[in-house]
Order: structure tokens, then sequence, then C-alpha cells
């Protein structure tokens, strides 16, 4: 049995849970696949001496070779994916900026992105963009050049752009998650198709609202398709620009508390009564009140060596950056586990089911090839009890000829002798 906690020993990140476990899980395919290989070499032997194994057991072996190569690849691809959702300009690109520490995707006014866009991490130190039905590795020298190949492709609304970033550049990318911003559900009237193409393999849901409107309808509702189409999607809700409201001058402390409770408790309902997705405990661990544009700025501030609250923008920012970092460690938690299970288990399971039907199979064989040993001894005892049967025939034979023999020339002599006498 997969037990993902089993993984979660002293490293700091929770998505260590998630990089070990596929450690582990890819080392345990690499001996998986060993075994098969020798096998079916075994096997191919086998037929080639004897009748034992016949052509269809011997394609069922080559069979599983393939289907181990498969899955080994499928392992190697295995990554976590977060999906972030909102109308435009709530903020959706400036919190993957803010995650990954840096501004990667474009943001704000007249760099809103059409199509999705998916971050993940490249190796080698390269950065690029590939856009869909193409292999072309597009380089992308900084944001700006980025943002307006974003901008001026006419990309149909669904389709996907995939940005590679460095991993090295930042911890979550190293640690295998992909980023994905979508265009704002107010644009889209094709929800099902982006539920279909971009969402069914996410492990998290971010809804990224702005905190100083309330929920509307298009985003409802396209959570509401999303969990009809997923059982139980992890779903968290940031309400975002919530520096904002610090700076309404006539907003007094409890009455922005008091505004906070409000959200809190539209956000709640939204996922336990509406969508049925958590519970209330769960539910209550997945709305955060954050600022992302003041938390890129803070993490940019703190790359250059200097103290993190240079970026505020606003009174409070302590509190924010806290509940950003807050937000954070629950998403890893809950990505890192999810994508275990949902990823992981079907392999493993899989892994499990061929080795028991090899297992079986070779079983068989054997019984095969104990009957037939015993056959030929069978056949062997049966032929020594022959050869010794005709062994004491003859010698008796030998025996009675050599008697016969020995009175012949006993009678011949005494023939001889009479005559000579006579
Ligand atoms: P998207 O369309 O949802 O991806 O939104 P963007 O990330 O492009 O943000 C739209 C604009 O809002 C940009 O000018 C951002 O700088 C700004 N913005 C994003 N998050 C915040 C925030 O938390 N506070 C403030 N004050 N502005 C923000």
């Amino acid at each position: 049995n997969f037990n993902p906690m089993m993984y979660q020993t002293n490293d700091k990140s929770p998505l260590q849970i998630f990089v070990r476990a596929k450690k582990k899980i890819n080392d345990i395919y690499g001996e998986i696949e060993e075994y098969v290989l020798e096998t079916t070499t075994f096997i191919n032997a086998l037929h080639a001496d004897a009748e034992i194994v016949d052509k269809a057991e011997r394609e069922l072996f080559e069979s599983y070779v393939f289907k181990v190569a498969a899955i080994r690849e499928v392992l190697q691809r295995d990554h976590m994916k977060v999906a972030f959702f909102g109308r435009t300009s709530n903020g959706k690109s400036s919190v993957i900026n803010a995650m990954l520490r840096e501004k990667i995707l474009p943001s704000g006014i007249g760099h809103t992105t059409n199509c999705f866009c998916q971050v993940e991490g490249s190796d080698g130190g390269e950065a690029y963009l590939m856009k869909e039905g193409s292999d072309e590795k597009l380089n992308v020298v900084n944001i700006k050049q980025l943002a307006n190949a974003l901008c001026q492709e006419k990309l149909c609304e669904s389709s996907l752009v995939r940005i590679f970033w460095p991993r090295e550049r930042c911890s979550l990318l190293r640690d295998d998650v992909v980023f994905v911003d979508s265009p704002g559900v107010d644009v889209s009237a094709n929800l099902d198709d982006w539920i279909d193409n971009h969402c069914l393999n996410a492990d998290v849901f971010v809804l990224v609202l702005n905190a100083e409107s309330t929920m509307t309808r298009a985003e409802k509702q396209f959570f509401h398709t999303v969990s009809q189409k997923l059982s139980k999607p992890n779903i968290f809700i940031l309400n975002n620009r919530w520096d904002a409201s610090a700076n309404e001058p006539e907003f007094q402390e409890s009455e922005l508390a008091k505004v906070k409770s409000q959200h809190t408790e539209r956000c709640i309902d939204f996922l336990t009564k509406e969508l049925k997705v958590s519970n209330e405990k769960e539910a209550a661990e997945r709305v955060f009140f954050v600022s992302a544009r003041e938390t890129l700025q803070a993490r940019i501030e703190e790359s250059k060596g200097n103290p993190p609250h240079l970026g505020a923008i606003a009174e409070g920012f302590q509190i924010r950056y806290f509940e950003f970092q807050d937000f954070e460690r629950k998403f890893e938690e809950c990505i890192s586990q999810s994508a275990v299970k949902t990823k992981f288990q079907q392999h493993s399971s899989r892994g499990k089911s061929v080795s028991g039907d090899m297992r079986s199979m070779l079983d068989n064989i054997y019984e095969r090839i104990t009957i037939f040993r015993n056959l030929k001894q069978d056949q062997k005892n049966l032929l020594t009890e022959r050869i010794q049967g005709t062994e004491t025939q003859m010698m008796q034979v030998t025996r009675e000829m050599k008697m016969k023999i020995h009175n012949m020339v006993e009678e011949v002599e005494e023939k001889v002798s009479k005559a000579l006498n006579e």
C-alpha cells in the first residue's frame, strides 16, 4: 500500500513527499523492468529448446516488457499540477509570479493572456516557450518579449503555451510543480473544453478572487462544472488585493475584520454547502487573504538581499506576507499528497499486477517442466529395466551355450578317441 506520509521525514518542504515517492516508485519500476527483461530472455531460450512454452505465452511475456517501459516513461514525466482560475485582472499571474519569486508571467493591463499558460521546469538552465502542436523551442530572452509573444499571437483561448523556466531558479519548479494560468473565467463560453483539456489532471485548483468585490456567477459556475467532472477537487481560495482594503481610508480595523469574516463565511459556504467538496474544518484551511503583488515585490527585495518589507504596499504587510506563506505551506502539503495518490497509487497497483501475473505464469511453466521431467525419468527407468532384463537373459543364454559347446566338445572328443582306439 502506498502511504504518502511514509515519505514525510526530515525535509522541510512538504513537496518532498512527492519527490521521494517519485524517486522510490521509479526505482521500484527499474527493478521490475530488469525482472521482466530477464524473465523474457529466459522464456525465449526455453521456447527455443523445448516445447514447454507456447507462442501465445511468449508473446504475453514480451507484452509485459512494453507495458513496463510505457509506465516507466509516464512515471518519469509525472508532476504536480496546479491550475489558477478567476476573473481577468484578479491577479492570477501575479500569484504565480509571487510563488515563483520572480516576474515570469506578464501581468497587468494590456498583458492579458488570452490562452492557457503553463510554467514548468526545464533542465540545463534554458528558458524557452513552446506553442501547442509544435516542438519548436522559442527562445525567451526576457519577460517583455514573452509578454509580446503571448499578446500578439492570435491564439485560441483554450490553446496552451508552455513556458519552460530553469528549474534551479525556483524550488517549486525543481520539485516538479507545474503552474497553469488561465484566461479569465469571465471571457470564456467554452468552460467544458477548458476543463476537459486542462483541468482533468490538475491536483489543485486555486480560485483567485478580488477581495474588493464578491465572487461572481462566472467564477462560481466554473467550479460547479469542475466539481461535476472531478470527484472532490482540491480547491483553495485566495482573496487577493487585500492590501487595497487596508489602504481604504474609511476602513477602520474593526470594519476590515468584519469584511474579512463576511468573505470567509461566503467562501467556506461555497466550498462546503454549494460545491460540497470539503467539510467546514478543511474549508477553513483553504481560504486566505493575501496580496500577490506585495508578496512578489517583497520576494524580489529579498533576492537582492534587502528586508522583505521594502516591498510593502500598505499597512499590515507582515500579516499578509505570513498569510501568503501559510497558503503556500498548506498548498504544498495538499498538492504533494494528492499527486502521490492520484499519480502513483494506480501505477503501484499496475506494477503489482504485472509481477503477480508473471509469477503465476512462471509457476505454471515450472509445473509443466516438472511433469515433463518426471515423464522422462519414468521412460528412462523403463528402459533401464528392459536393458537389465535383456542382460540377464543374455547371460543365461551364454551359460547354456557354453554348456552345450562343452558337452559337444566332450562328445566329439569321446567319439574321436573311440575311433582312434578302434
Ligand atoms: P490576471 O489577469 O488575473 O492574471 O491578473 P494580473 O496578475 O495580470 O494582475 C492585474 C493587475 O493587478 C496588475 O497590474 C497587477 O500588478 C495588479 N495586482 C495583482 N495582484 C495585486 C495585489 O494583490 N494588490 C494590488 N494592489 N494589485 C495587484
